[in-house]
């Protein structure tokens, strides 16, 4: 086990990165990368919904 006192940062629910936001409601924390794929799986699958909307 190693101790790391210092690090009052918290880390990436996904990877060892310090996390940069937290969302609550999904209880994640998430670096900058994992954080720009979350975001764009969200916007992918509203795009999907939306897209959907339009075939036919
Ligand atoms: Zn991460």
């Amino acid at each position: 086990m190693r101790y790391m006192s210092r690090q009052v940062v918290a880390k990436c629910s996904k990877c060892d990165n310090p996390a940069i936001v937290e969302i609550r409601y999904a209880r994640l924390r998430l670096c900058k990368q994992h954080f720009s794929e979350f975001v764009e799986k969200k916007v992918e699958r509203i795009l999907r919904r939306v897209g959907a909307l339009y075939k036919d």
